[in-house]
């Protein structure tokens, strides 16, 4: 299988935009379909399923050589589960690396490693929701661009967090905010993936920068290497049902702290929050794109904040 998955990489590789590599996209995408394989059950917060992809990432943090906060990469946190009424823990895995020049000043990257588990309401043959989409594919860019700092150390501190309970009301990244490991006046800037894999129109959003012009005037032709389409939006508040993701994940906490953020995401697709977010139905080259994308602009933010 991994024979396969390598040959599939060096045909998507070859249709995507980038022709130098800077990170190891063979294992980004076999990454990808490990935690979104039925194994791992949806990965929701305080079940096995979830337990077992914390634990395959922790092991591939250490691999990066991400620094830990408190000698762990595992943060853990109490919750109110939703649906039980109970309390239960959660696993935010945090690691991070040390700027060259301004060491003390901090860039978050984040996504959300959870998903919403099983359910069989008796409709559907499948009762795995696997995430892959939602949000594997945020939480494996996470690593690659761990990847590429490590080896391109970055001017600013960089914090590498996947945060877990964000299907249960971001309660991972609220944590993260109310306890973070260094004052978050060190925060400069959370770049948030939640998403990044498919889209039928090549669209990807960068949401936030109508809270931040500052950094829209930055990011003027940042995209200019991507072949995707890279919209603007979802950040009006004057935005109908839902159109607004202001706080629709995990760069909410943050922006409640007046800390600045962009979101990277796609508009929902017929598989979202369905046993159908699946491997398969993932667009390898979008995802590719749309992780050389972040990375840009990471980098250039990085150089110019
Ligand atoms: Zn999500």
């Amino acid at each position: 299988m991994k024979k396969i998955i390598v040959v599939f990489f060096c045909i998507v590789y070859s249709l995507s935009s980038y022709s130098q590599q800077r990170f190891d996209a063979a294992e980004l995408l076999s990454n990808l379909k490990e935690i979104s394989s039925d194994k791992y059950q949806g990965r929701r917060v305080g079940e096995e399923g979830n337990k077992l992809a914390r634990i395959f990432l922790e092991k591939k943090m250490k691999e990066v050589g991400l620094l830990q906060f408190d000698s762990t990469y595992q943060h853990t946190f109490p919750f109110l589960h939703r649906t039980f009424r109970k309390k239960m823990e959660g696993y935010n895995l945090i690691g991070y690396l040390k700027g060259t020049e301004k060491p003390e000043e901090y860039i978050v990257l984040s996504s959300h490693h959870d998903h919403v588990g099983m359910h069989n309401d008796g409709t559907k043959q499948d009762s795995i929701y696997n995430g892959a989409d939602d949000n594997a594919s945020g939480t494996c860019a996470l690593l690659a661009m761990a990847e590429y700092f490590l080896e391109h150390r970055p001017k600013h501190s960089i914090i590498f967090a996947a945060f877990d309970g964000e299907e249960m009301g971001l309660v991972g990244s609220d944590w993260f905010v109310d306890h973070s490991p260094i004052p978050l006046k060190n925060i400069i800037l959370n770049i948030n993936m939640d998403m990044i894999s498919r889209n039928e129109k090549n669209e990807i959003y960068i949401c936030g920068t109508r809270h931040y012009p500052k950094l829209k005037k930055m990011l003027k032709n940042s995209d200019e290497n991507s072949v995707l389409t890279v919209s603007f939006g979802h950040d009006d508040p004057k935005e109908k049902n839902g159109d607004d993701w202001t706080f629709s994940s995990d760069h909410g906490p943050f922006h409640k702290q007046g800390i600045p953020f962009l979101y990277f995401g796609e508009e929902d697709h017929k598989d979202y929050h369905q046993p159908g977010d699946e491997f398969k139905n993932i667009d390898p080259v979008f995802y590719l794109n749309a992780v050389n994308l972040i990375l840009d602009t990471t980098i250039l933010l990085d150089n110019k904040l």
